[in-house]
């Protein structure tokens, strides 16, 4: 699903083909013709031409745990965690460098390759028992040796809103570890026993101290960095507050004007593969 306004990492085109991961000999089957993304510490291979991520056929494929990302109408894709190939015009980079200049089909791949290897590495033994845990259902699954449990993989919601004033200003700011003069929306985790809609007040009055109102979901992206979706929203507050940075996560808070935000254009908005830059866009395009 994917369009003009999708988020750049919300796009795919690959089907995940669930019922694959659930027999065996389809999935052998699939691994033998399919097509083989190697993933390191979050990048691939990318080649210049595209750009577009170089993909190995199966016997050219690194020995590793077969993560299924399922298929499209000309072939299987898998992940392996493992070195990546060396090929002429071609370079290893991550979502964050490349993922809003892949095609549909390539940014959806890279994305879940990155967020299942992610995980996978992080999670070899048993949450109930501590014992050593296996790759089952083509990487959708670790089982557990010693007591048959299975885990799933973890995503952790986050929040992640523009706050406007209803008009023609919203509120930005900024960590000091950014490059200098970059602003961008308010964001945090969803805490459990929390709605996102509940998180987004929240967040919004520890960072700043405004109060909010009128939260509107946007649309959600994945942010495997290590493990987010950051779910998007829109909300209002009182255009007559002043934002006050107050939990030590922001070094400035403050209103901008869409004039501000257009003229300065890159320079203070964040990359276009965010969530941010797409809420952001929006309001500016008065979407
Ligand atoms: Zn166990």
């Amino acid at each position: 699903m994917s369009g003009d306004r999708t988020p750049a990492l919300s796009r795919s085109a690959a089907d995940r083909d669930a019922a694959t991961r659930e027999d065996p000999a389809a999935l052998e089957a699939a691994w033998v013709n399919g097509k083989v993304l190697v993933v390191s510490d979050g990048a691939a291979l990318v080649s210049d031409d595209g750009p577009s991520l170089v993909l190995l056929d199966a016997d050219d494929a690194p020995a590793g745990d077969r993560l299924y990302l399922g298929r499209d109408d000309t072939s299987s894709y898998f992940a392996v965690a493992g070195t990546l190939p060396r090929r002429l015009g071609a370079r290893p980079l991550g979502l964050r460098e490349v993922g809003a200049l892949l095609d549909d089909r390539d940014a959806g791949l890279l994305v879940h390759a990155v967020g299942l290897t992610n995980w996978h590495a992080t999670h070899p033994h048993c949450a109930r028992c501590g014992a050593a845990t296996e790759v089952a259902r083509g990487g959708s699954v670790r089982r557990c040796r010693a007591d048959g449990s299975e885990h799933f993989p973890r995503t952790d919601p986050a929040v992640i809103m523009l706050v406007t004033d209803g008009a023609d200003r919203c509120v930005l700011g900024r960590q000091a570890v950014w490059p200098a003069g970059r602003f961008s929306t308010l964001a945090g985790f969803v805490e459990p026993g929390e709605s996102a809609e509940q998180a987004v007040v929240r967040e919004v009055a520890e960072e700043t101290g405004l109060a909010v109102r009128e939260v509107v979901y946007r649309g959600s992206q994945p942010w495997p960095f290590p493990a987010s979706l950051m779910l998007g929203f829109r909300a209002v507050c009182d255009g007559d507050a002043v934002p006050h940075p107050r939990d030590g996560e922001l070094e400035d808070a403050r209103w901008f004007t869409k004039d501000e935000l257009r003229s300065a254009k890159g320079a203070l908005l964040p990359t276009p593969v965010s969530i941010a830059w797409r809420l952001i866009t929006d309001w500016l395009d008065g979407v």
